[in-house]
């Protein structure tokens, strides 16, 4: 069996995306970027020039908005679509969750359900969702030290999702 790990990055496109992008050519590898909503248009571009993905991680960002119920994160997603193909020509197929797909919404946001829902209506408009299985960390302050201790564990699965579809 063959094993492949798919590196993705989120929350950008920041100030370092482009010193990531330099190193990714340096080496020659190929991630993901799960993006929001920002000015930095230029960025968007050099990431599919260089040949990467781009994935939709909501406009904002902010859970409290987004979350609050179905049609108000659809409409965060559907900004940032707008942006992204306007900037960069093109639509993307895939989506992360802010917070992963296995977040814990409180009660007054529908929980669990509006998170189904959500990934129910995504993936009947054709994308694909995607959680991850490492997390390095890197985003807490301090980093964790250059070993990365990855030990942080699936955010994760949309077998919810798909039984909500049948
Ligand atoms: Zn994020």
């Amino acid at each position: 069996m063959t094993r492949v790990a798919y590196l993705t990055f989120d929350d950008g496109p920041a100030a370092n995306t482009m010193r990531i992008l330099a190193i990714q050519k340096q080496q020659q590898v190929k991630a993901t970027f799960f993006v929001l909503g920002t000015n930095r248009k230029t960025i968007y571009r050099q990431i599919l020039k260089d040949s990467h993905t781009i994935g939709n991680h909501s406009y904002s960002h902010q859970y409290s908005m987004i979350y609050a119920s179905v049609n108000r994160y659809l409409r965060d997603f559907e900004r940032l679509e707008r942006l992204l193909r306007q900037t960069t020509g093109r639509r993307t197929t895939l989506f992360r969750f802010p917070g992963g797909s296995n977040i814990r919404l409180p009660k007054k946001s529908g929980g669990i359900k509006t998170v189904r829902h959500i990934a129910a209506v995504l993936h009947n408009r054709g994308y694909k969702g995607v959680d991850w299985t490492i997390n390095s960390l890197d985003s807490r302050t301090p980093a964790p030290s250059k070993k990365w201790k990855i030990t942080h564990s699936p955010v994760h699965l949309f077998i919810a999702a798909r039984r909500d579809e049948r």
